[in-house]
């Protein structure tokens, strides 16, 4: 048995459902249980409605509710056939009134709490898998269309509830594996759940992944397949780097340290319940049938290549701190420490020297009351439109040689490094780069790192080979066995050292 998520791109439209009910008619063998989420930008538009109907714009909300309306009618009839369509009309009718109801309320109270906005954004999944189940039967394919509010359990942190599996595991024994036995396609819409009690919740925006991985690990799935409108996961963005290939296999670790720096085909953190049980992962593309993507796993056979993927993450501010004269260098830290605690802000690279800090942050979650109060310690610099370029495989720790092989490259390209940190988490190397240099550099990374087949680039000349790619050896600037888990990053001059910049 295995579970198929399809994103809401996948379901965008008739010609995008038609295309899913093929792609799930080729698995058919499998005993598919298929997850879909609401139509592209519904969503968002059930998120705006809430808010201009509680904040009184009643007759703007009812507008819009007017256009998914026949949005979601046209999109049915394009796929069903007069006669079908005329019999799921009333269902979809049922739940449009019902949105229509709930918001009229909400311009009445003029208040929409997470227990409502769970609610308000259901509709969006609810509407969407009732027409895909309906597309699928006229296909001749056997689904039922199950509620996942009966199925998935959660707590009632509403907007990002929290699974309670073993009560999840129970109802999926009782709801879904029969129809697998019997050969249905249960078919039901991700992000959606239910309290044990039955109070509407979901399970934070984005959710649908995460619907797919608590089912798969329910059911206890051989695998879980999410398809998107991508080629699976890449080696890095291929509108910076055309060159840019699909990543065959991947660990869960590696896939997340991507994620958190700026790949965004998924949220690994979702498909915990899965990686748990040792359940495979497919990212996969549902424009192309053919697809094999990406595998993810708790433990992937090591890359051939050093690294897995090159990600850049941009929008980045380095924030510079330099201690005034006269303070004491232990209390400088604490007090930046206990400033960036106070602000909630987390960051992601921080480097430290005996009277400076600089951190990056995203520069618009950088909050301006951090920076005045930081201006009372010390001497502030922010610099925004910077990026942070990150080298992800887990593969790389303990291998001399890596890291000089990257600085080099980025200088060869001609790109100022400003801040660089490795080892805090063993699996990747990050640094910060302006923004406008974030092509340039990555190109030529993936060039060296990724080199098309037959070629491995050294220094400057590119040298054929039959076998393996071949990394080039020079020495670090310090021992990695020495060094294996610094808490901050590397100095400015340590950088210099390895890149051998001028
Ligand atoms: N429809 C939900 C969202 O847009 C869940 C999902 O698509 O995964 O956040
Ligand atoms: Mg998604």
């Amino acid at each position: 048995m295995i579970v198929m998520k399809f994103g809401g791109t996948s379901v965008e439209s008739a010609e995008a459902i038609e295309r899913v009910a093929k792609i799930v008619a080729s698995r058919g063998k499998r005993s598919p249980v298929v997850v879909v989420s609401a139509m592209a930008k519904v969503t968002d538009q059930l998120v705006a409605m809430g808010q201009q109907a509680s904040s009184g714009n009643c007759e703007v909300a009812l507008e819009s509710l007017q256009a998914l309306r026949q949005r979601h009618h046209l999109t049915a009839g394009e796929l069903l056939g007069k006669k079908r369509a005329a019999t799921l009309a009333p269902k979809l009718e049922a739940r449009f009134s019902e949105l229509e109801n709930f918001l009229r309320g909400l311009a009445a109270v003029r208040e929409l709490t997470p227990r409502g906005s769970d609610f308000l954004l259901s509709f969006g999944e609810l509407l969407s898998s009732l027409i895909v189940a309906d597309a699928f039967i006229v296909r001749g394919l056997n689904a039922a269309w199950v509620d996942s509010r009966e199925c998935l359990v959660t707590d009632a942190s509403h907007t990002r509830a929290v699974p309670q599996m073993a009560e999840t595991r129970e109802r999926c024994a009782k709801k879904i594996a029969p129809l697998i036995s019997r050969k249905q396609i249960p078919l039901m819409g991700g992000f959606i759940a239910a309290t044990a009690q039955g109070v509407p919740t979901t399970l934070g925006r984005g959710g649908s992944d995460y619907s797919a991985a608590i089912l798969g690990a329910a059911l206890d799935a051989e695998s879980i397949e999410i398809w998107t409108d991508v080629e699976g996961m890449m080696t890095t963005d291929p509108r910076l780097c055309p060159a840019a290939k699909t990543i065959k296999q991947i660990s869960f670790n590696e896939a997340a340290e991507l994620a958190y720096f700026g790949a965004k085909v998924l949220h690994p953190a979702t498909l915990l319940p899965a990686i748990h049980q040792n359940i495979p992962v497919y990212v996969l593309n549902s424009r192309n049938l053919k697809s094999t993507g990406t595998e993810i796993t708790a433990q992937a056979p090591p890359s051939k290549d050093t690294f897995r993927a090159i990600t850049a993450k941009t929008g980045i501010s380095i924030v510079n701190v330099v201690a005034s004269r006269g303070i004491m260098v232990h209390g400088f830290l604490r007090s930046v420490f206990e400033a960036l605690d106070r602000h909630s802000t987390s960051v992601d690279i921080v480097a430290i020297s005996e009277v400076s800090m600089s951190f990056t942050m995203e520069t618009r979650r950088l909050p301006k009351a951090l920076l005045t109060e930081l201006e009372e310690l010390a001497d502030v610099t922010p610099e925004d439109k910077q990026a942070i370029i990150c080298l992800v495989g887990e593969d790389i720790h303990g291998k001399p040689g890596i890291a000089a092989s990257v600085f080099n490259t980025v200088a060869e390209s001609g790109v100022n490094i400003r801040m660089i940190s490795q080892g805090a988490s063993e699996i990747n190397i990050s640094f910060v780069v302006q923004e406008s240099d974030v092509p340039k550099a990555v190109r030529h990374l993936h060039e060296h790192f990724f080199p098309a087949a037959g070629q491995v680039k050294l220094g400057r000349t590119k040298v054929k080979t039959n076998g393996s790619p071949r990394r080039s050896q020079a020495p670090e600037s310090k021992s990695r066995q020495t060094e294996r888990k610094p808490l901050v990053a590397k100095s400015k001059s340590a950088e210099r050292k390895a890149a051998g910049a001028s």
